[in-house]
């Protein structure tokens, strides 16, 4: 357990990556379509979409197969060519509830051939933003929230793109950027171009050099690369804004209400593989962990559930305790081997019987305030589960419940293992 000579400062918190540098030179490995595909209606921030298709109906890889009137929806398209088998309610580790998923039994696992190529220089900012829009981009970095909204933004100054992909078991981020420099560049000046700024910064945590070619199409191209410290947390939207502009987003703000948009390297990748290509998003990179593989890169089709991933990689039921879907320290464990992948998936983490889940066993809290000391924005975890137990929504406003960025720090360091962030969620939900 972290003891308080640990923090260095707020936002600078180190924390053990063996995991990430486990999987940081190992390239894609691509998984096999499953047979199969589990595919949520919603996976983004915002409405839930309607279904398009029916029961029985054929589909080709890359049809749009759900969608919603109204900004905040996306849709989702078919990973897969075959028949639509049902329609079911499927736990999701997202909102911790079922919701309902289109089952896709697979016959084709191609993406149908497109004559499909369009130059930079033919698009504007609206047909970027409708592309972006259709193609159902959204935030890669676990958040999920709609691309084309934050492109929309007016009297922006600076793009920042965040590759500093500070979660412990993560490396993707780092591999996409070694391995498909020109396209995620492509993607940033679209980026730029749907803004109208020309002010980008890429936020990297990688030491000079590290990056290759990465970096030197960034110099050719006049956007300036940032180093910033590596410790966890900075990765948060608002706290790189502080880091690489000093700039404060205040309390209930977001960046753009400070003329700044920040992306994620992965969603770069996506936008030019989908303006310039016409490639929907329907497939992802994840970084996956196990005691038995270690540290792999892996690229899958939304919609795979876990179970044909462990069978991919050989992995047996009984040298898994849990299953954690995204980072270590923000994401969730699943139930069982039928949870399907999203949008939403950046890393799958296996724990053995050996390593038992630490918070099963929870103690009374014993009021050391590290919970207080850590939170990277000054926010007061053991408070504001005090709050939520009451369920006194009026406190958990004074608290400013609704800045937490749910980092996960909190339940990181708590000596008495208490998983604060889920009341950090729940207080959340109270305020909405
Ligand atoms: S309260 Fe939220 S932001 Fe603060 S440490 Fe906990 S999870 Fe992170
Ligand atoms: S919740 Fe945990 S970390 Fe926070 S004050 Fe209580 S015992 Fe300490």
């Amino acid at each position: 357990m972290m003891t308080p000579q640990h923090f260095k400062e707020k936002g600078r918190f180190s924390i053990d990556i063996s995991m990430k540098l486990d999987a940081i030179n190992k390239p894609f490995q691509e998984v096999p379509p499953p047979d199969e595909a589990v595919v949520f209606l919603r996976q983004h921030v915002g409405l839930v979409n309607q279904p398009l298709v029916k029961k029985g109906e054929s589909v080709e890889a890359g049809q749009k197969v759900g969608d919603a009137k109204g900004d905040f929806a996306v849709p989702v398209h078919s990973p897969v060519t075959g028949t639509v088998k049902t329609m079911r309610q499927v736990f999701n580790p997202i909102s911790r509830e079922k919701e309902q998923a289109l089952v896709i039994t697979t016959e084709d696992t191609d993406l149908p051939s497109k004559e499909y190529s369009v130059g930079l220089d033919e698009l504007n900012r609206e047909r970027i933003i409708e592309k972006v829009r259709e193609s159902g981009i959204v935030g890669l970095g676990g958040a999920a929230f709609p691309t084309h909204i934050k492109l929309s933004a007016k009297n922006i100054d600076h793009l920042i793109i965040n590759a500093k992909e500070s979660d412990p078991n993560l490396a993707c981020d780092v591999r996409l950027m070694l391995d498909r420099p020109e396209s995620i560049v492509d993607g940033i000046k679209l980026m730029a171009r749907a803004l109208d700024t020309r002010d980008i910064v890429v936020a990297t945590r990688t030491e000079k050099g590290e990056l290759g070619n990465f970096e030197e199409l960034l110099r050719e191209n006049n956007i300036r690369m940032v180093w910033i410290h590596p410790s966890y947390s900075v990765g948060s939207e608002r706290l790189l804004v502080k880091e690489v502009l000093n700039r404060e987003v205040p309390s209930g703000r977001y960046p753009p209400d400070v003329g700044v948009v920040v992306h994620n390297v992965a969603t770069a990748y996506a936008v030019a593989r989908a303006v310039l290509h016409g490639e929907p998003l329907i497939s992802r990179s994840l970084t996956f962990y196990s005691e038995k593989t270690g540290g792999r890169n892996l690229w899958l089709r939304m919609g795979t559930p876990a179970g044909h991933v462990m069978n991919y990689l050989e992995i047996s039921p009984e040298d898994v305790e849990r299953v954690i879907f995204g980072s270590i320290m923000m994401g969730n464990s699943i139930p069982d081997w039928s949870v399907p992948t999203s949008k939403y998936t950046s890393g799958i983490t296996v724990f053995t019987p050996a390593e038992p889940d630490p918070y099963r066993r929870t103690l009374p809290c014993i009021r050391c305030g590290y919970c207080n000391t850590v939170c990277p924005v000054d926010i007061y975890p053991q408070l504001i589960m005090e709050a939520d137990k009451k369920g006194d929504r009026e406190r958990l406003r004074r608290l400013h419940v609704e800045d937490c960025i749910n980092c996960g720090l909190c339940s990181y360091v708590c000596p008495s293992t208490i998983r604060l962030t889920g009341y950090l969620q729940s207080g959340k939900r109270r305020i909405e």
